[in-house]
């Protein structure tokens, strides 16, 4: 990967032998290894025993999880808040699993759709809950950076399975209790797909 990375500065009109880039590809190799970790990790390994057995039924929510993504468009970052809810129906995860759930997905190049997908569906996989819902706010640096005037660089993206899909007074109650604290005003309006990036 360094040989490429050398190449690509060489192609960008830059000196790769000097002084301050003399270990970038060693640097952007480590970091884009990191950066993409999610593909190698085992959500087995993630998840390892915080699956607990209980006897309620009431929502659990994790608001304000961070993620950081890079956008399989353009290999630039995107980056925001994701808040997830689910019903138990026997079965519940450690909450501080949950985040690192979240990395799994995120650690990948990504559109944020998807990632607010396989979120959803990787818990509905492993404790069969009665619901889950993620909403996912982001904001894109390949539209921000490179000044696409026609969208907000920020989208809001949701998955919505079981009781969240079918109940409209539970999806109501999770984006009543998420809406409280956000900063950002506006995020109910749900972006459609393909909003939040853009394919230039
Ligand atoms: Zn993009």
């Amino acid at each position: 990967m360094q040989d490429l990375i050398v190449r690509l500065l060489s192609e960008l009109g830059e000196d790769p032998s000097r002084e301050g880039l003399r270990d970038t590809p060693k640097r952007v190799e480590k970091s884009l290894k990191f950066l993409t970790s999610g593909y190698a990790a085992d959500i087995d390994e993630v998840i390892n025993n915080a699956l607990f057995s209980v006897d309620y039924s009431e929502m659990v929510i994790v608001k304000d999880i961070d993620f950081y993504s890079l956008c399989e468009h353009h290999l630039l970052p995107f980056f925001g808040k994701c808040h997830i809810a689910y019903i138990p129906q026997q079965k519940v995860i450690g909450l501080s699993k949950i985040p690192r759930l979240v990395d799994v997905f995120a650690r990948r190049l990504q559109v944020q759709e998807r990632l607010t997908h396989q979120v959803a569906e990787v818990i509905q996989d492993r404790i069969a809950p009665l619901g889950v819902a993620v909403v996912m706010e982001g904001t894109h640096l390949c539209m921000s950076m490179r000044g696409v005037e026609k969208q907000n660089s920020f989208a809001v993206t949701s998955a919505m399975l079981g009781a969240f899909r079918e109940n409209a007074r539970t999806r109501m109650e999770f984006l009543e209790l998420i809406k409280r604290r956000s900063q950002v005003p506006g995020y109910l309006e749900l972006a459609p797909p393909g909003l939040s990036c853009v394919t230039e």
